[in-house]
């Protein structure tokens, strides 16, 4: 026999495909636990390095019972009429996180997105928690203005939410439009981002759809995107079917 001991050190030198260093050698891997149930988004964490894994900061005890975050809101305090049940978040949005997020909406590394799915994974797996005997048969994301789209190449949430559909059997449908782009929403005071969100979506196909819909995008900030898709998605649903939407976040700023 034999021995290809090409593959024999590729897999002992494992690359973290996140930071490029040896996943084998970096930080211990078997002290950070991978608080997923789904075998493939735990295999994708799993070939993180130690330093890596230990530096993704997990949401596992959220305050605020309606979006998950890790600590009392403000804002879902003051949302008195929102159009989404509840949404859950994998991670808290630290700077870590956002080195991670802008490597991948900048490259479109196909292993980031991996990991980016998997964490999203868990937030998917917590809003069974959140939703005790909800179905989840859609999930859609929530889109980027045409001019975005164009520049960057891909949608970040759509992709994600198409890898979480195949891991858990479920539909992914495009299911929103995004009608005008909005300047960046850092530079926006919240009170007016909050109106600037109204007519910025329009639904893709009104009245095709009823049932529960998971409502995927990469960042939480104030939960005005979140709100404003998922009232625009309860009002194209046939009148009589109940709906719910379900927002699921990667992060929560
Ligand atoms: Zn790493
Ligand atoms: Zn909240």
């Amino acid at each position: 026999m034999r021995l290809n001991m090409g593959s024999w050190f590729a897999a002992a030198k494992r690359e973290c495909p996140i930071c490029g260093r040896d996943g084998s050698q970096a930080g211990n891997v078997a002290a950070v636990p991978i608080p997923i149930k789904h075998p493939a988004p735990r295999q994708a964490l799993a070939s993180l390095c130690g330093l890596c894994r230990q530096a993704i900061p997990w949401i596992v005890h959220p305050i605020c019972r309606v979006c998950g975050r890790a600590e009392t809101c403000e804002d879902c305090l003051r949302r008195a009429n929102r159009s989404y049940a509840v949404s859950r978040c994998a991670v808290r949005y630290t700077d870590t996180m956002r080195d991670w997020l802008a490597l991948y909406k900048y490259r479109g590394n196909e292993g980031v997105e991996i990991i980016l799915a998997a964490m999203l994974a868990f937030a998917f797996e917590r809003l069974h928690h959140a939703a005790p005997g909800a179905s989840f048969p859609i999930i859609t994301s929530v889109p980027l203005a045409p001019e975005r789209l164009k520049e960057r190449g891909f949608n970040q949430a759509e992709r994600l939410g198409l890898r979480l559909a195949e891991w858990y059997g479920i539909a992914y449908r495009p299911l929103l439009h995004r009608l005008r782009h909005t300047e960046k929403q850092s530079l926006k005071t919240r009170r007016s981002r909050v109106v600037d969100m109204k007519g910025n979506f329009a639904a893709a196909h009104p009245g095709s759809f009823s049932g529960n819909i998971v409502l995927l995008d990469d960042v939480y900030t104030t939960g005005s995107t979140l709100d404003e898709c998922a009232r625009v998605l309860r009002q194209a649903t046939e009148p009589d079917a109940p709906c719910r939407i379900y927002g699921l976040l990667w992060a929560r700023s």
